[in-house]
């Protein structure tokens, strides 16, 4: 199942139209996505044996370039991973990482799939990632047993300034990615039952067009399962809770000459399965 924040609004993403989840089901489900994600299972069910009626047919893929659509979750943990694809460490010279490597991007900077990214610096970057939504309260879980506690999955951006980010010493990585609309996420929720495995999924970046990044989520350093755990054993994910799970390579930063965004770029990301978000960069 797919599931959309349209204008607010808990929306069924079908193939052929959506469904909007709190009239479909007179009432029976909430129109707060919130909710929804703590029925998850239910809400599933439901779709399957009601077989609701479309509120609106409209195409999958028109429907994704739709700017009514807002961000899934308003998380109150965001967890970002660096380094965590090998060709993406090879890239920045660094060796892969022995633990992963943490920061955060502020919960203000996340917002729907196709806003406007304005550019606050020189040297604003792009980071495909691949974007887990936590569905459980989670604390100490195993490897083997982590990925039963995930909602759903997301095509995420992890925008970054990059001279923000490498100023100072050490590097502020938090602050530098947090700007507004730096954390983009959608086009919608897929649910982690239609998604055999996390860690085998292609992942793009086309700016203007021209692919950037292009790679399979099979190239992270530590798997999606061992991201929730070794999270876990420190802070407890509570659901809703989203993590940014590392970019591979093909960031502007390590090209020669490095490649920035400006006004008027337009960046598509796309992850197999997912789905697909546009973003277009604007003057601050
Ligand atoms: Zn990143």
């Amino acid at each position: 199942m797919r599931l959309a924040n349209l204008d607010g609004r808990a929306t069924i993403v079908a193939d052929d139209g959506i469904i909007d989840v709190a009239n479909a089901s007179n009432g029976a489900f909430s129109a707060s996505i919130e909710k929804c994600l703590g029925q998850l299972d239910k809400l599933d069910a439901w779709y399957r044996s009601a077989q609701p009626t479309l509120t609106q047919k409209i195409g999958v893929d028109t429907l994704a370039q739709d700017t009514r659509l807002g961000p899934v979750v308003r998380p109150q943990q965001v967890f970002a991973i660096g380094l965590n694809y090998r060709q993406h460490a090879a890239e920045s010279g660094l060796e892969v990482p022995k633990e992963p490597m943490v920061f955060t991007k502020f919960a203000s900077s996340v917002c729907g799939p196709n806003e406007q990214l304005p550019i606050p610096g020189p040297s604003t970057d792009y980071e495909a990632e691949l974007v887990v939504i936590i569905g459980a309260t989670l604390r100490n879980v195993g490897v083997d047993e982590a990925l039963a506690g995930v909602a759903g999955y997301c095509v995420g951006q992890d925008y970054s300034e990059r001279e923000w980010q490498f100023r100072g010493s050490p590097p502020q990585f938090s602050l530098a990615k947090s700007f507004k609309n730096f954390a983009p996420i959608g086009p919608w929720l897929t649910t982690a039952d239609e998604i055999h495995d996390p860690n085998d999924l292609s992942i793009t970046t086309r700016l203007n067009g021209e692919t950037m990044q292009d790679s399979n989520t099979s190239d992270m350093v530590f798997s999606v399962a061992e991201l929730i755990a070794y999270l876990s054993s420190v802070c407890e994910l509570r659901r809703g809770d989203v993590i940014f799970t590392g970019t591979p390579e093909g960031v502007g930063q390590a090209r020669r000459p490095p490649v920035f965004l400006k006004p008027g770029d337009e960046i598509v990301t796309n992850i197999e399965r997912l789905g697909t978000i546009h973003n277009v960069a604007v003057a601050p």
